[in-house]
């Protein structure tokens, strides 16, 4: 067993079973003589692994014969730029035109989708920016948003949850009717139930939820793999993107059109496989609610000493956030959970205060440990 609990927010705790039977097939893959860092991304073996993780995210998730599983590297980051290459492909593919992209802007990563797709030369909308004195705390009422033209949109693009400002979607927002819904749910995937037929493309690096960092996924709908050609692009204006993120290439070569990570891949496999024994998303989902909860019980009975700023409808349940009134306190916090061996608390470099990270592998009894040093901690 491993002392302590590490509440870090990515790369992530994953369950303490996964990482032993991962390190053994890193040395040696079924008595094969090979470990997974080592064999053919297209042999006999790796492709089964790509299957059975594309069949466990299918059965989790309830995806759809509309849309396609995918393992693609480059991370969340990675995923900005795909999503619009993709995306404006397939928009000028089915209009002729060059669309537009319309961001729901909640906090740090949503707006650096948002940067991402200004620096590619892509005509970007923001449909509301959460920032306000520099600091995301909320999401704004729908009726406030300022969607474009969906006839001139390939996309409108939001992050599920907001892992450094702690800020999570309720549900999933309304669009207008029509348009192609895209969602980075690289740090909430996997702890609840999500409509994918609702969705154009969902991605998110596996590194805090499904995995470690190498791989991301992403479920795409089938249309969007129909895209206009390198030259159609340039005469529209429109970029081309590189074969590595191009979704058709990767989905006609089920994921290994260049050399995907196995290891990474079976890592979700892994973990997929023990969220299903443990009962599936159903029980994920209460179990991450009642964690969550928890933490913030203890956060709200004593708002003296433990400051919270996110408006509680937007409250992650994955990354929940808090400051207290002067540095030395924090420390104190700090020092006196790591002696407890309660570790990876500290906030985002970018915002300071404390962040529990309470993804899938952190267990109820780690949480239970926290909750009791917070409702000791004066
Ligand atoms: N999106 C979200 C929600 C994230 O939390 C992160 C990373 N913390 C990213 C995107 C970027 O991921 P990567 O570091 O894998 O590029």
């Amino acid at each position: 067993m491993r002392e302590g609990f590490y509440f870090g927010a990515g790369p992530a705790a994953l369950p303490t079973e996964v990482v032993k039977q991962a390190a053994k097939e890193f040395v040696e893959y079924e008595n094969q003589g090979v470990g997974l860092g080592e064999i053919s991304h297209r042999s006999k073996q790796a492709t089964q692994i790509i299957d059975d993780a594309k069949s466990k995210v299918i059965e989790i998730l309830k995806v759809p014969e509309t849309h396609e599983v995918l393992f693609i590297p480059g991370g969340g980051t990675g995923g900005f730029a795909a999503v619009i290459y993709n995306l404006m492909a397939a928009f000028a593919a089915k209009t002729g035109k060059k669309g537009k992209a319309d961001y729901l802007v909640t906090g740090t990563w949503s707006a650096k989708g948002a940067a991402e797709a200004k620096r590619l030369g892509v005509e970007t909308n923001i449909v509301f920016d959460g920032k306000k004195d520099g600091k995301y705390r909320h999401i704004s009422d729908q009726s406030e948003w300022k969607f474009s033209d969906p006839a001139e949109t390939a996309f409108v693009y939001f992050c599920d949850n907001e892992t450094v400002d702690g800020i999570e979607f309720p549900q999933l927002p309304q669009v207008p009717e029509g348009t192609n819904l895209v969602m980075d749910m690289s740090s909430n995937m996997f702890s609840r139930a999500v409509d994918v037929s609702k969705l154009a493309v969902l991605f998110g690096g596996a590194q805090k939820n499904v995995g470690i960092a190498g791989v991301s996924l992403y479920v795409v709908r089938k249309d969007l793999l129909k895209q206009a050609s390198p030259a159609e692009l340039t005469q529209l204006g429109v970029l081309i993107g590189p074969s590595v993120f191009d979704f058709t290439l990767i989905a006609k070569n089920n994921s290994a059109y260049n050399t995907v990570s196995i290891f990474a891949v079976q890592v979700i496999n892994l973990v997929l496989g023990d969220l299903l024994a443990k009962g599936g998303l159903d029980a994920q989902e209460k179990e991450s609610n009642a964690k969550a909860e928890k933490i913030y019980a203890l956060l709200d009975a004593r708002p003296e000493l433990y400051l919270t700023t996110v408006a509680k409808a937007a409250r992650s349940r994955m990354n929940i956030v808090f400051k207290f009134k002067d540095a030395d306190t924090e420390e104190r916090f700090l020092k006196g959970a790591a002696e407890l061996h309660l570790t990876g608390l500290k906030g985002h470099r970018s915002v300071g205060g404390i962040r529990v990270s309470n993804y899938n592998a952190i267990t109820p009894e780690a949480i239970d440990r926290l909750a009791e040093y917070m409702s000791k901690f004066n």
